[in-house]
């Protein structure tokens, strides 16, 4: 096995890497050469495969589906003499229905009637809708000139899926249409990525737990919580610590602890310059880690490497202590460092672009992310306005926001009415 690149090897390949103010687009090249897929998987079945990754191409044993077939109640006749000036009169010889074909023989001037899904009998090719047609007699129907051609309203064998043909590749998420699509297939089991293994705890020792009675001082734990609600919808196992203090016995148990049992570990608190705590001095202890300042708002402190016991090591993610730093870090690098880990292929979905209903004062040279309602205005385009405070502690912005405007490193002030770019929640 080769020995994954060192931090110091990851931050040399960086054009513009600078610890004390990273762009936050230096933050994500960071984390993808830091951060590589689990190999490991296991075969589940499909009701226990939605929300989980691929671990290999799924390749069609069949054609989807598995015969020409009609798309419409109907009639099916041969489309080669309709015409666009003459009615077509041909009389009705049988019905096919799904799951139980016409097996006879069509003549020419005759048809079949056919049900939705039912197998083309020998011979045809085109449907007519029952609705388009008329009866001029008990067994003969009329087509109207110039409305069908040959081939309408057939479903062709293998038109979804070809056998052999990957209906998913390695990396897919299976999502409800996935795993319907799995089930077309035949298919009962797929071989999935094993889950992530996350481990996550807050750190600080003015952080209480809930059923603590509260103290001067102290506020109660809450980036746990939201960290737990942003890994569940991800998919990841996950392995609550609690809240460690700060005390470097505790720490290093802690930290020994997650490492032996995750892939991730992620930690809130305890990041910041000016912390006089043990935190950063243990993640140096037990790893390689790198503390920056990232160039953005919310966030700006963060930690980064892998922490080692033994021949077992684990990716650090140690977010600011703020929690609205913490969404916003665990969603702008977190989360694409996550999935990069969990195998997933998936592109991520661009974001939106809505005026802005305010002036948004910024300067250059940071990223900023402010909470935004966003919605349609008379016109019919988006348009987004912010939460109100914006403080990095506003928990309830977040609450409010269906969106975070990004203001990118570069853009300096958005005018009333500028377009401006959303990140949906
Ligand atoms: P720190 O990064 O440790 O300096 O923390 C920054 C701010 O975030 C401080 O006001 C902390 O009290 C607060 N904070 C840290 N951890 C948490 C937490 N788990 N829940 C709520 N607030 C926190
Ligand atoms: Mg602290």
């Amino acid at each position: 096995m080769t020995h994954p690149p060192s931090l110091a090897d990851i931050a040399a390949q960086l054009e513009a890497y600078d610890p004390q103010a990273l762009p936050a687009n230096e933050v994500l090249n960071f984390l993808d050469h830091l951060v590589t897929p689990v190999q490991d998987s296991e075969l589940v079945d499909i009701f226990a495969a939605l929300g989980r990754v691929t671990a290999q191409d799924v390749i069609s044993p069949i054609n989807v589906p598995p015969h020409d077939n009609s798309a419409m109640d109907g009639f099916a006749f041969d489309g080669a003499p309709l015409s666009a000036s003459q009615a077509l009169s041909l009389k009705v010889v049988g019905t096919a229905l799904a799951g139980k074909g016409w097996e006879g023989s069509v003549n020419a001037g005759e048809c079949v009637k056919i049900m939705t899904g039912a197998i083309m009998p020998k011979g045809l090719n085109t449907v007519v809708p029952q609705e388009l047609c008329s009866m001029t007699a008990s067994d003969v129907v009329e087509i109207p000139a110039g409305l069908l051609k040959a081939g309408d309203n057939l479903r062709l064998c293998g038109e979804d899926i070809m056998q052999g043909q990957a209906a998913l590749l390695k990396g897919a998420w299976i999502t409800p249409a996935a795993a319907g699509l799995l089930a077309s297939l035949g298919v009962p089991n797929v071989s999935v990525v094993r889950r992530l293994r996350v481990a996550y705890f807050s750190t600080g020792d003015e952080i209480l737990s809930l059923g603590q009675a509260p103290r001067e001082g102290a506020v109660y734990d809450s980036n746990r919580y939201t960290v737990h609600g942003m890994l569940q919808a991800l998919g990841c196992e996950m392995i609550d610590m609690g809240v460690v203090k700060d005390n470097p016995e505790l720490l290093e148990q802690a930290f020994n602890k997650a490492t032996e049992q995750a892939d991730a570990i992620i930690t809130s608190g305890g990041v910041s310059v000016g912390e006089a705590d043990f935190t950063k001095a243990m993640m140096k202890k037990l790893g390689d880690v790198v503390f920056w300042k990232i160039a953005m708002r919310p966030g700006r402190p963060m930690a980064v490497g892998r922490i080692q016991k033994g021949q077992r090591s684990a990716v650090l993610f140690g977010l600011p202590g703020n929690p609205v730093a913490v969404m916003v870090t665990f969603l702008a690098f977190v989360k694409p460092a996550l999935l990069k880990m969990m195998g997933s292929t998936a592109t991520p979905l661009p974001m939106l672009r809505a005026r802005t209903q305010e002036v948004l004062r910024k300067k250059p040279g940071r990223t900023e992310y402010q909470r935004g309602i966003f919605s349609r205005n008379a016109q019919g385009e988006l348009q987004v306005i912010t939460t109100g405070n914006q403080g990095s502690g506003v928990l309830s912005s977040m609450v409010q926001a269906n969106g975070l405007i990004v203001l990118s490193h570069q853009q300096d002030t958005a005018q009333l009415g500028d377009w401006v770019d959303v990140l949906v929640l």
